[in-house]
């Protein structure tokens, strides 16, 4: 007789109207999105094309089961998407855990059908989120979120490029380059011919708040994946379709993957739909080997989803929303650091485009993550959202240290004035932190 919400023994509040950046409650209490909800709703809420996309596809058809029919919605996204982005052929499925898992499978099938059966493992790394079902969490290094489920299936063993704690004596590049180098000595230990493919998210989105990678990391894991016939898979779920001011955010560093996994950015929020998009090389081997695609779930290639998912590159196309979460983001980026510069315990700014990670470190211990046991993301995000603020924690990211970040990412249209808006209220956050922590601190040396 419940409906079952992540703390069961919490009251949530009930959201009842949103528009644009703005969410209310039944009493008319107001939240800037200041997240995009889990950094989906990147066109804001209650956009009226997808609102008219969505009731005209309900009425011309409202579900068709893709072994026994295709639709003209799904066929036109996959058309643009892979006209867009340089990709031969797409698959739909309903999240974005559903999207690794496809690109997973669909990368051991590649191998099957060139007669290399023994490349099944899929190496990756250990600062990463790629999903909740038990493939994709597999993958997935993030502890809180790992540690919650088992047994899986393996490890992820791969350094993730963290350059705020990197080592200062290094250049960025030779850093970047070093992480990538793990990678070819894992295969030497394995064996490529048991290894099937990476996957990375080109930049680190819930389980690190934002980490940019340095752009030679990126390119030396391209050159490593030719050299070892491995499949690279980005993970483009969260950064995907213009989030950081690229259609992808592999192309800050002008690599191109084999396959690419989208999915908040597609769906905006709107409607569950998450996509793979296969290169050339990829979709003839198996349209050349077997001709046959070996998985798929009932809702995969939805016309309702498809639709969305047209009417959210047209409102990207129409108001230039790649472009602008581009300059956007970077004025954003701007004024948030102006706005810590009086908070100490702003340890670190970063991100590209319309998604920054606002690292929160103690100043009075080197700028080192704050004792897990203090919990600051979740508690500034509680202080936030009493606030009228929505932003999206992320804990845990910094190894046995802890680690604790609030990402902020408001949709990419989002106003000026509630842009203001969102930095007072982040503003008044922090100082409410600060207060927090100090209280607590007390509390810790009087016990
Ligand atoms: N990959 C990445 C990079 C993500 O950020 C997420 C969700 N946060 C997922 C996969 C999983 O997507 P979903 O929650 O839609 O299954």
């Amino acid at each position: 007789m419940t409906l079952i919400k992540p703390q069961l023994t919490r009251a949530y509040t009930e959201a009842t109207r949103c528009e644009g950046s703005l969410i209310y409650d039944g009493d008319g209490n107001e939240w800037i999105d200041g997240s995009s909800g889990a950094i989906a709703c990147s066109v804001g809420h209650a956009h009226p094309a997808i609102v008219k996309a969505m009731s005209d596809a309900c009425e011309a058809s409202s579900f068709v089961y893709r072994t026994q029919f295709t639709n003209p919605e799904a066929e036109r996204l996959s058309k643009r998407l892979c006209e867009k982005l340089g990709y031969a052929a797409s698959f739909f499925v309903n999240s974005g855990s559903e999207a690794v898992e496809t690109a997973m499978r669909s990368a051991q099938q590649y191998w099957r059908e060139s007669g290399r059966a023994t490349k099944t493992r899929i190496l990756s790394r250990r600062l990463s989120y790629h999903g909740s079902t038990i493939g994709s969490l597999s993958l997935s290094g993030h502890w809180p979120r790992r540690r919650l489920a088992g047994p899986l299936y393996g490890e992820p063993t791969q350094p993730t490029p963290y350059p705020y704690r990197a080592n200062t004596n290094e250049t960025l590049a030779t850093y970047g380059t070093a992480c990538a180098n793990e990678l070819e000595r894992e295969l030497q230990q394995l064996g490529a011919d048991n290894v099937a493919a990476f996957i990375l998210e080109p930049i680190v989105g819930a389980s690190g708040a934002a980490i940019v990678p340095p752009p030679e990391y990126v390119k030396r894991i391209r050159d490593i994946c030719d050299r070892h016939d491995l499949l690279l898979i980005a993970d483009e779920v969260l950064t995907g379709l213009g989030r950081t001011g690229r259609w992808l955010a592999m192309d800050h560093f002008d690599v191109k993957a084999d396959l690419v996994c989208l999915g908040k950015g597609l769906n905006a929020g709107y409607f569950p739909i998450s996509a793979v998009l296969y290169s050339e090389v990829v979709y003839e081997r198996i349209l050349n080997g077997s001709g046959s695609f070996e998985l798929g779930h009932t809702h995969s290639n939805h016309p309702i989803g498809a639709a969305v998912g047209n009417a959210v590159l047209d409102v990207l196309e129409d108001e230039k929303l790649v472009d602008r979460a581009e300059w956007y983001g970077a004025g954003l980026k701007s004024k948030l650091k102006e706005m810590c510069r009086k908070h100490t315990i702003a340890g670190d700014i970063r991100g590209e485009g319309m998604l920054v990670g606002i690292e929160l470190t103690d100043p009075t211990n080197w700028n080192n993550p704050f004792p897990t046991k203090f919990n600051i993301a979740a508690t500034a995000t509680k202080i936030a959202f009493e606030n009228g603020l929505l932003i999206y924690p992320s804990a845990g990211f910094a190894g046995l240290l802890g680690g604790d970040a609030i990402i902020i990412a408001p949709p990419l249209n989002i106003s000026e004035k509630e842009t203001s808006m969102l930095i007072d209220k982040l503003d008044q956050t922090l100082t409410h932190l600060n207060e927090a922590i100090f209280k607590q601190r007390r509390k810790s040396h009087a016990a």
